[in-house]
């Protein structure tokens, strides 16, 4: 049986770490963005030297694939730190203002400067991808960070903050685990200037409150429920392979991935019947090898499914798969839901797992309706050849992220914002939007000359000197 396998940091622990973090802090900060570019190149290079330490402990913790540590978690994260070290000068760097004619003799520009020590709170899904890409960002941007990884997937975390100390390349103390249940997460959101929480929305809303009462900034980047929405003229052998893969890969632990799956009416049928044979065909293995499917990573989500999936079945859908194989060994077998409706659990509640429930739609509009009532507002997708249709399609769908005949490979496009909308989360990583946000803004107004004159503006006030200014303003 899998079993918790965090030590929890004591208080005193987590402080030493947190006042080590901003010594670092202080350090790091004073550091120009293109040595920080330099420096953190160097550092991916060598972890990335280190990818079969990597993939052995991820697995170990996870029971992915081998194959899947190589696509979802140190390739995406390659991805990341090419388009986060070529932007960082653009993005980061001091921007001159436009200015108003009449203020010629001054200089105006916005500086981004670093918060300090960032707080990352992280799940256990995708255990080097999140902490590493955040603190890779967090970094760049000028920070230090403090991790809470998931209890479940503490060791990739402490394998990352090793690694990272081995190459004596950072400041002693930028990147620190805190590790730990909730606990060691609230030690860190009250010892940093800012958090990004990847989680739950019940979680999140806790860590939401507690950072408000610090009045201390906050991402959220929470659970979703993807709608993949699949008109009658999808190319369906794309689609069908899609959903599979969107459902299940990573054994369905994805936050963007495929949650739920509407068929416009006139292909239902088909499109079930190109389904079956590519779920049967999924290969399941403990040992990471030869495998597409491997277990789930968080004990108490297997019961959660499978009730999800009693569920289903009390209320008339027809269940293929979804058996327990290996109950001391979290490993499923991925489940089709056929015939599902609105009102059974697995089409409205998240899964987090290897499950894909189909539902008839007669249109394509009555799939959007009823993804938009939802709460969630993180991935959704929708599948034509008719791309215009797509795209307007896609334009109404109320989420942070969505594909027209693509599933879930936002996360790898750096250049890309990451978040949801509504309650799936708050504020964006990725992007320049995710780099500015371990910043803040500093605008800087410099009076370059003449040297020792007073402005215009300045007392004593007179009429004439009103009516000059007045028209230089451009007021009537
Ligand atoms: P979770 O909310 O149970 O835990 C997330 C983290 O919060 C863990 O590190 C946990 O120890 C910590 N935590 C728990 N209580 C806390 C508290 N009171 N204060 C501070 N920290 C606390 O989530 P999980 O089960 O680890 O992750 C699965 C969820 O994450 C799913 O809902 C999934 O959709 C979501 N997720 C979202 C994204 C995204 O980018 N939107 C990415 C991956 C996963």
């Amino acid at each position: 049986m899998k079993v918790f396998n965090a030590v929890e940091a004591t208080a005193a622990e987590a402080a030493a770490k947190a006042a080590a973090a901003r010594r670092a802090a202080a350090v790091w900060r004073r550091t120009t963005v293109a040595q920080r570019v330099q420096v953190l190149r160097a550092l991916w290079k060598a972890l990335a030297a280190r990818r079969e330490e990597i993939r052995a402990v991820v697995h170990e913790e996870t029971g992915k694939p081998l194959i899947e540590v190589d696509l979802m978690e140190l390739g995406p994260a390659a991805l990341l730190v090419g388009w986060m070290t070529s932007a960082a000068h653009r993005v980061l760097g001091d921007k001159a203002a436009s200015k108003p004619w009449s203020l010629f003799n001054k200089r105006a520009y916005e500086r981004r400067v670093p918060r300090g020590v960032i707080g990352l709170i992280t799940p256990w899904n995708m255990p080097f991808l999140i902490p590493f890409g955040d603190a890779f960002a967090a970094m760049l941007a000028g920070n230090a960070v403090l991790l809470k990884p998931s209890e479940w997937t503490t060791k990739t975390a402490l394998w990352l903050e090793n690694a990272v100390a081995a190459t004596a390349l950072l400041p002693e103390g930028l990147l620190s685990v805190v590790s730990g249940g909730a606990a060691a997460g609230e030690a860190v959101l009250d010892a940093s200037d800012m958090i990004v929480f990847t989680g739950s929305m019940k979680t999140g809303r806790s860590v939401a409150v507690r950072a408000a009462g610090q009045l201390k900034p906050v991402i959220l980047e929470l659970g979703g429920k993807h709608p993949m929405i699949v008109l009658a003229d999808a190319a369906l052998e794309r689609a069908s392979s899609a959903a599979v893969w969107g459902a299940c890969s990573n054994a369905g632990q994805v936050c963007v991935g495929v949650e739920r799956v509407f068929v416009e009416a006139p292909v239902y049928d088909r499109f079930i019947e190109l389904l079956r044979p590519k779920v049967a065909a999924l290969r399941q293995s403990l040992d990471g090898k030869r495998a597409d499917v491997g277990r789930l990573v968080f004990p108490p989500l297997l019961d959660r499914i499978q009730e999800q999936l009693d569920d289903a079945r009390k209320k008339g859908a027809r269940v293929i798969g979804g058996e327990v194989l290996d109950r001391d060994n979290l490993l499923m077998a991925p489940a089709l839901v056929l015939d599902a409706r609105m009102d059974m659990r697995v089409m409205s509640e998240e899964s987090f797992g290897p499950v894909i429930p189909v539902m008839k739609v007669s249109r394509a509009e009555e799939a959007v309706g009823l993804s938009n009532a939802g709460p969630e507002g993180l991935a959704a997708s929708v599948w034509t050849t008719d791309l215009a249709r797509g795209e307007r399609l896609a334009a109404a769908l109320e989420v942070g992220l969505v594909g027209v005949n693509e599933p879930s490979s936002h996360y790898a496009y750096g250049a890309l914002p990451f978040g949801g909308m509504k309650q799936s989360g708050m504020g964006r990583r990725h992007g320049e939007e995710g780099l500015l946000a371990f910043t803040q803004a500093q605008s800087v107004l410099v009076h370059e000359w003449p040297a020792g004159v007073s402005d215009l503006w300045w007392f004593p006030y007179n009429e004439r000197k009103a009516g000059f200014l007045r028209r230089l303003m451009g007021l009537p």
